[in-house]
């Protein structure tokens, strides 16, 4: 059985056995290509990904993690839903998570998508094993391991040196651990002014932070609403297959049906039964999966570039600050090519929009300065308009 974050897929593309499930079946199907035998739960690996953020910031005990996960709305297939410590600790030593697997002491690459690195991996191994850990590292670089060279494809390593002088010095270069690689090593600080460029470009300020937790709170409510009326509504036609149920028993007692068309139909509103049931019991925790996911995207869009020139945040939260938000860093001629993770893409690409619907933008996002262009008469309207969010596409009423 794969371990919790991961779905096995039957011969037919479908979720295998209890597994099942609507919502993430329909979810793997926008992937757009055949499924995979293992396929990544489109619900949970999300959050376990964010386990492993969490895990990775610093010193952290299984009691701790364990804490953590069922914080974070995980649900264990054992002891009514809840995390034991032996069960985290089972899961950070899995390479699984790693896109490896483990066959008779030995390790081979798995055809599934990974969760965590497999440096990520050796790095949670080493922490277990009391080796090492992030904090006790005293010279660390923020971006070890987080930049790969872009023309050999080796790994951008922190370099410390003394000048005759005693004067100490720092630079990053390529490993050139594959041989000769034309590259030329930089300064900190020219990777730092790139790095800060592209965290600006996520950044909210403070009155579109403040907005956009209170437009999701608001949309949260309404979702709660309609799951309360989909779960009535599920809770009428469950009554109704069991009226249904009751019915066909008399008509075969009755001797009004073959054995074999009772049998088949029984199976048939059984399954159904089954659906339904399970719908009720997913549907407040998917809602709740979503808010969760939403307050964190929009905090870390907040935070993220002040925390990270912050230079007296510690190296770990930057590292943790540049995992969450980017990946496939790539060093090239000294220009830093990077990729945005979803949704921050969003946030990096499209100007962050808030419009009344129905009427033309009434507010000007400046990107550069970070603020909102308008009149006072403009904030009038504001207050009294439905406004759509880009970002989840919720329609709410502002204040
Ligand atoms: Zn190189």
């Amino acid at each position: 059985m794969t371990p919790i974050g991961y779905l096995n897929i039957d011969a037919d593309g479908k979720i295998a056995g209890k597994f099942y499930d609507h919502e993430k079946q329909t979810s793997l199907i926008t992937l757009g290509r055949s499924l995979r035998r293992v396929e990544k739960d489109p619900l949970i690996a999300p959050l376990i990904r964010s386990f492993f953020d969490w895990y990775l910031v610093e010193p952290r005990t299984l009691k701790q993690s364990a804490q953590y996960m069922n914080h974070l709305g995980i649900k264990s297939p054992r002891f009514k839903g809840k995390y034991s410590i032996s069960m985290i600790e089972r899961i950070l030593k899995n390479p699984f998570y790693s896109g490896q697997m483990r066959y008779e002491h030995e390790l081979f690459s798995g055809v599934h998508d990974p969760i965590i690195t497999s440096r990520e991996f050796s790095d949670i191994q080493s922490y277990l094993s009391g080796k090492s850990h992030p904090m006790l590292v005293k010279h660390d670089f923020v971006y070890r391991g987080l930049i790969q060279c872009a023309e050999c494809g080796c790994s951008i390593v922190g370099v410390r040196k003394k000048k005759l002088s005693g004067k100490e010095y720092e630079y990053y270069t390529c490993s050139k651990r594959r041989g000769t690689c034309g590259q030329k090593p930089l300064k900190p600080a020219e990777i730092d002014i790139q790095v800060h460029e592209k965290l600006q470009a996520v950044y909210i300020d403070e009155r579109v932070w403040e907005l956009c937790k209170k437009l999701i709170k608001l949309h949260f409510a309404s979702q709660l609403e309609k799951q309360g009326s989909h779960v009535e509504q599920w809770g009428r036609d469950l009554s109704l297959l069991d009226k249904k149920l009751a019915n066909l028993l008399d008509a075969h007692l009755s001797e009004t049906v073959t054995k074999e068309d009772y049998i088949a139909k029984k199976n048939e509103l059984l399954n159904e039964k089954a659906h339904i049931e399970q719908k009720i019991k997913d549907g407040g925790s998917s809602t709740r999966h979503w808010l969760l996911d939403a307050e964190t995207f929009f905090d870390k869009a907040h935070h993220a570039f002040t925390r990270f020139a912050d230079p007296d945040v510690d190296i770990s939260e930057k590292k943790q600050i540049l995992r969450s938000i980017g990946w496939n860093l790539r060093l090239f001629d000294g220009n830093l090519e990077w990729h945005y993770k979803k949704p921050f893409d969003i946030l990096a690409t499209q100007i962050l929009d808030l419009q009344p619907v129905g009427t033309n933008a009434f507010v000007n996002y400046n990107k550069k300065t970070s603020s909102f262009a308008e009149s006072p008469l403009l904030i009038e309207s504001w207050r009294d308009a439905w406004v759509q969010c880009q970002i989840c596409r919720g329609v709410s009423r502002a204040f």
